[in-house]
């Protein structure tokens, strides 16, 4: 878990934005893409880290700024001038007041989600360990997410197809959404994600809730998570299966839940977890 206080903010670079588009229709919750760019020689970051965004006050209580972190969604690049780019997916988010009871806006994402093309902003970082790629391309490679979860496994598999394209092992992404719409960078509005459909090492299992009108927390990972238990757990126990989760807590506490069942006792599952993070092949990018 990430501590945002323990976090460096001096490291700061300027980008600007180039383009903000929503990736969801309008009758589910709001998340869009947002692509920078950052012309500074020292920023460099690689797939699975994040950066900060440094929202300019004042802000409640004092805070000259209120800061906030956000997976980077794409493999790194340089347009034709050299600049990096940089693609965040934001969800626009709300929080209960627990004062008036009103729903307020989340000030980060919704500075984000605001923002147009030539808007200038401070970001920081990069932070976070990187998903590192495993150096045998027979290795199997388990991605878990769900929500805006999706961010760092897109710039995951973007890498493997750009840079490891005869990559062997099985690339098997589970991800849960709310409804068809919900599903990012695979709806109507954006199906970048199709494009590594047809590879024939790569298999996406897709959860939806069953009651996506309902305004709880189920997003259909755990049932897709379920129904493929047996095999999920089967792969965890090759040591050339490596596996990333990615998202907001409850994805970990889902794929947890499943995990402790099928592997018949909790004392089963934590060695195994144990072994998967002694070995080196467990990595996570979790925050709530
Ligand atoms: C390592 C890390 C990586 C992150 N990557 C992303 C990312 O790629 N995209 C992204 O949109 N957010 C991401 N977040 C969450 C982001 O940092 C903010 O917490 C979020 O945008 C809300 O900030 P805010 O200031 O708008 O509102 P706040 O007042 O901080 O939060 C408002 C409410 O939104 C909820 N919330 C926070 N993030 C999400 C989310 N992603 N989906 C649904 N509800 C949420 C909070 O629990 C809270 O109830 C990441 C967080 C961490 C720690």
């Amino acid at each position: 878990m990430t501590y945002l206080s323990d976090l460096d903010t001096s490291n700061t670079v300027q980008a600007e934005v180039i383009k903000s588009e929503r990736i969801t229709p309008e009758d589910v919750a709001e998340v869009r893409s947002i692509i920078f760019k950052i012309r500074h020689p020292d920023f460099s970051y690689r797939e699975g880290q994040h950066v900060g965004v440094l929202v300019p006050g004042p802000h409640a209580f004092g805070h000259d700024n209120h800061f906030r972190l956000y997976t980077i969604a794409n493999s790194p690049q340089l347009n034709a001038d050299d600049d990096i780019v940089i693609e965040l997916c934001v969800r626009r988010c709300f929080y209960i007041d627990e004062f008036s009871g009103e729903q307020e806006p989340g000030i980060a994402s919704n500075y984000l989600c605001n923002l147009k093309a030539g808007d200038a902003v401070t970001l920081s970082g990069p932070y976070g360990e990187a998903f590192e790629l495993p150096t045998d391309p027979q290795t199997n490679l388990l991605m878990i997410g769900s929500g805006t979860g999706i961010a760092p496994f897109r710039a995951f598999i973007q890498h493997i197809y750009q840079r490891q394209s005869d990559w062997q092992g099985k690339m098997m992404l589970f991800y849960g959404a709310r409804s068809g719409t919900e599903n990012l960078y695979r709806n109507d509005i954006n199906n970048d994600l199709d494009k590594y459909y047809d590879q024939k090492t790569f298999q996406a299992f897709e959860g939806l809730s069953e009651r996506p009108w309902m305004h709880h927390e189920d997003d259909g990972l755990h049932d897709v998570l379920s129904e493929n238990a047996e095999e999920i757990w089967e792969l965890i126990q090759d040591p050339k299966t490596h596996v990333y989760l990615a998202g907001l807590e409850r994805t970990r506490e889902r794929f947890e839940d499943i995990m402790l069942k099928t592997a018949g006792s909790s004392a089963r599952w934590k060695w195994m977890m144990e072994e998967m993070k002694e070995q080196n092949r467990w990595s996570e990018l979790i925050y709530s």
